[in-house]
């Protein structure tokens, strides 16, 4: 076995689509002209058809994280008191960003794999009335949880709190009502539904943000969301923009907006769905009591520790899954399905599952979590026949 094909296989970044992909290398444009306005303009209008929203769409040159910097130093000012809701590496992050911008934060932390609940976001924002905004991630990565965001947004929505919502693996693999459900912001990230690499981040704001802005006080400059809108609204980005990368993005939304982003998240739900009922079907644990699309977090069997599997999808096929983070290392591993992952890609990787597991001395029926995904698929994607030509029309 000399040829293994390197396939990247994790929540981001994840496999890039190959037309993206090719028009990077058309960089060749100059930021202040007509042929960038057109790309940025088309880039725009194209990002809020996706997300499904009529509020103002903005891109940053920056991984997901600069997105919910962002998001908290253009509309709070340092001691605003702000609701945090932390399941994970992720609900930490916001957390840290809040202490590194003095923002007063409380925290509603639920164990890993765990989801924090609108109940109790509701009953601790009728607490204190202070809270001027409400923090989340709709899927957090690191556990393979999801969240509530509806049931959190319409509790949001009631007050004059924010809700920013750390999309960037909710997009494109749950629904996203930004508009009916009170989704204030939306941050979303390049390498992950969006099926191109790195180096972007995208913010939905609402008006009732906007309105929050005119009052923040927390200092910036090149994340200025008001001089990105002011600039965006005329074609152009307030700093040298990332030309390759928003040609790639002009394809993968192209792309998007032809299978649809319901289709693009539903592909996500039954490639997820698939995943859950192949592992269990290998007698493997699900780690999420609240598991969602973008990633499913999946425990070891007893007494392995999970790097042995991400270890040995490596090296025996090339193939680039993930460990879990900080505490959770070692702990599970995560198959992710967020973007351009198909069913091609489950078969492959579930019967490798299944060759790594008796590889290491575990009893395992071959073919038996591959058949879950096969009985999956069978229920729910399996295409009619074709219509047969008629014999004539052959034989011409
Ligand atoms: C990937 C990811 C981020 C962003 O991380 P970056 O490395 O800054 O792109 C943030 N939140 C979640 C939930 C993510 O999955």
């Amino acid at each position: 076995m000399y040829i293994k094909k390197q396939r990247l296989l994790t929540p981001g970044p994840t496999p890039l689509l190959p037309a993206a992909l090719h028009a990077m290398m058309g960089s060749d444009i100059h930021h202040r002209t007509e042929d960038f306005r057109t790309l940025y303009k088309q880039v725009l209008s194209d990002l809020k058809h996706v997300l499904g929203t009529s509020n103002d769409v903005l891109v940053l040159v920056s991984s997901g994280s600069g997105g919910l910097e962002a998001a908290t130093q253009n509309f709070f000012s340092p001691g605003d008191e702000v609701l945090v809701c932390s399941a994970g590496k992720f609900g930490e992050r916001w957390v840290d960003i809040m202490k590194a911008w003095g923002m007063k934060a409380t925290v509603l932390t639920a164990p890993y794999g765990d989801a924090v609940h609108s109940e109790t976001v509701e009953q601790t924002l009728a607490k204190n009335p202070a809270i001027k905004g409400v923090f989340v991630q709709a899927s957090e990565t690191s556990t393979g949880t999801q969240h509530d965001v509806k049931s959190m947004g319409l509790a949001v929505k009631k007050t004059n709190a924010i809700f920013v919502v750390d999309a960037i693996t909710g997009i494109g693999t749950m629904p996203l009502d930004i508009a009916g459900w009170g989704l204030d912001i939306v941050v979303g990230g390049s390498q992950k539904a969006f099926m191109i690499p790195p180096g972007l981040a995208f913010l939905s704001i609402s008006p009732k943000a906007w309105a929050l802005a005119d009052s923040a006080k927390a200092p910036r400059f090149y994340f200025d969301l008001k001089r990105e809108k002011k600039n965006a609204d005329s074609g152009e980005s307030a700093w040298t923009p990332n030309i390759a990368l928003l040609l790639a993005l002009a394809e993968a939304l192209k792309y998007i907006k032809s299978i649809g982003m319901d289709k693009l998240v539903e592909n996500a739900q039954l490639l997820a769905r698939a995943t859950r009922e192949a592992v269990q079907e290998l007698g493997l644990e699900l780690f999420s009591s609240s598991p969602g699309s973008s990633v499913t977090a999946v425990r070891p069997p007893a007494g392995m520790d999970s790097g042995v599997i991400v270890k040995e999808f490596r090296n025996r096929f090339n193939a680039i899954i993930t460990n879990g983070q900080g505490s959770m290392k070692g702990q599970i591993f995560r198959l992710a399905h967020l973007g351009y992952f198909d069913f091609h890609d489950l078969f492959a990787i579930v019967a490798e599952l299944e060759l790594i597991l008796a590889a290491n001395g575990l009893p395992v029926r071959f073919g038996s979590g591959v058949a879950a995904v096969q009985n999956v698929y069978a229920g729910a994607a399996l295409p009619k026949p074709a219509v047969r030509e008629p014999e004539a029309a052959l034989a011409r």
